[in-house]
């Protein structure tokens, strides 16, 4: 769904991007203030929203209530249904999420109305008028794919992404954030100053982690579509946040492995 322009309005229409928010409620917390400050017009969802964190519950009212599309990813679907491909920890961590679902906090309608959501999540979004696609994996295998900066070398993958691009891929999943571009290179934010054009090149862009970045940066991350006359780029945005809360919820609550709360601190 796009926003139709309304003459004598600002026409620049800015869409937040979050992804892989894991349950981290003070990273999403902190992420949504700063999509405030920046005026976005609205926010994407590309999924994992629970598995990991402390707070399922929390975010994903947030996410329902703020987000105007959204896309499934491997751990939304891991706390619904059989978790396929998941190390022990990781299993453990999506039991108790599934638990928390199950449980609440909340009415019973709130915990019906969580796990509905969660049921009906669609794998892919398009936007015709920016003509992108959006998705928690790659463009090939929407849910469960990972698109890693060192694929560039694999020329085949590569192709067989673009070859399902119109345009613009964004997505999520290996919470390392960053563009791939048709000519085979990837772009960390800091190697482009945190702003891409895009132009008329494919690419597939990377939005990186609200709640557990891997790119050895602690900063929740995320990313805005900027979509003005004549010129349309993404801004990458890096978000403090009290990630000392978050560990100390991580240590106490038993089936969530200490390390989920460790490796926060380091962004690994
Ligand atoms: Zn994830």
């Amino acid at each position: 769904m796009s926003r139709p322009r309304v003459l004598g309005e600002s026409s620049s229409v800015k869409t937040a991007l979050i992804s892989d928010i894991h349950a981290n409620w003070e990273a999403l917390r902190e992420v949504l203030a700063d999509i405030r400050e920046q005026g976005a017009d609205r926010i994407f969802c590309l999924g994992d929203i629970v598995g990991y964190g402390p707070n399922p519950c929390e975010c994903l009212d947030a996410v329902m209530d703020r987000c105007e599309a959204v896309v499934l990813g491997n751990h939304d679907q891991a706390a619904l249904f059989d978790p396929d491909g998941f190390n022990p920890l990781a299993l453990r961590a999506v039991f108790w999420t599934r638990e928390q679902l199950e449980q609440g906090p909340g009415t019973a309608e709130q915990i019906h109305r969580r796990c509905d959501f969660l049921g009906e999540l669609p794998k892919i979004h398009r936007d015709t008028e920016l003509k992108a696609l959006f998705v928690h994996g790659s463009p090939r295998e929407p849910i469960n794919e990972y698109v890693f900066p060192e694929d560039i070398y694999k020329q085949r993958k590569m192709e067989a992404f673009f070859g399902r691009i119109e345009r613009y891929c964004f997505q999520g999943h290996t919470h390392i954030p960053g563009v791939f571009t048709e000519s085979g290179e990837f772009i960390a934010p800091e190697e482009c100053d945190y702003t891409f054009p895009l132009s008329d090149e494919k690419v597939m862009v990377n939005v990186g982690s609200v709640g557990q970045p891997r790119d050895t940066d602690w900063r929740a991350c995320y990313a805005i579509i900027v979509d003005e006359p004549g010129e349309r780029r993404v801004e990458f945005r890096r978000v403090e946040y009290p990630v000392e809360e978050t560990v100390r919820k991580i240590y106490a609550i038993s089936e969530l492995d200490n390390m989920l709360g460790d490796r926060l601190r380091s962004g690994r």
